[in-house]
């Protein structure tokens, strides 16, 4: 088993870069990305397939390839759905869902993801929803959604939806005065205090990880 190890080793090092070793040093599960053999099984199973513009394959051949811009700003890690389709069917069993999700996280970190990418802005809004009092207020979260490019645009998206929103309203699973004042948690002071600590937590490690670069 001496010899593939070997010329393993030698095909690292002749595709090494700067940007395969940022990544391996920033982005979670980033260390995987020099195993794969860009077989292709990942594109092919993904259900974006031909929605998207790059594939897991081709990002990371894009790593591997240095194109930081590129990787970095493309907005194909946020499309991502989670499905594990290409995790348990990667050959060489690459953490795919987990790295897509790195990047994503990695190139907001830096400020290159792309601002008006939809599922970005979903992501922020429900973070900012739901770390105000402990829980999700739905209803705020999906007026937000609604009005995020005005109140035109709102009010058409809400009427579109009236027929699932008066359904919810039937079935008791929306309820108008949450606009005042929805669920909330008992101890809202300790989950902002829990909240401050993880901060505090991930800018240590960011900071050990700019280190070790
Ligand atoms: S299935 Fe795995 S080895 Fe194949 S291209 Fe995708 S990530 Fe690479
Ligand atoms: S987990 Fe993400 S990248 Fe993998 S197949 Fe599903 S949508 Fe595609």
């Amino acid at each position: 088993m001496g010899a593939p190890n070997e010329l393993n080793l030698a095909a690292l090092a002749r595709y090494s870069n700067d940007f395969l070793r940022e990544v391996e040093t920033h982005v979670e599960d980033g260390e995987w990305v020099k195993m794969c053999m860009q077989c292709g099984v990942c594109a092919g199973s993904c259900p974006f397939g031909p929605h998207w513009e790059h594939s897991p394959q081709k990002i990371f051949m894009m790593i591997r390839a240095g194109k930081r811009e590129e990787v970095l700003s493309s907005d194909s890690m946020w499309m991502c759905t989670s499905c594990y389709n290409c995790v348990v069917r990667c050959p060489r069993k690459l953490p795919i869902t987990q790295i897509m999700h790195g990047l994503a996280t990695y190139a907001h970190r830096l400020g290159l993801a792309p601002k008006m990418q939809p599922t970005r802005q979903w992501s922020l809004q429900f973070w900012d929803n739901c770390t105000r009092t402990g829980r999700v207020n739905e209803l705020k979260l999906t007026l937000g959604l609604y009005f995020r490019d005005g109140l035109l645009a709102g009010v058409k998206k809400a009427w579109a939806m009236r027929a699932v929103g008066f359904g919810l309203l039937r079935a008791k699973r929306l309820n108008p005065f949450e606009l005042l004042r929805g669920h909330e948690c008992k101890d809202q002071a300790g989950i902002h205090r829990m909240l401050a600590k993880a901060h505090e937590i991930e800018a240590r490690r960011i900071k050990l990880d700019r280190f070790k670069a």
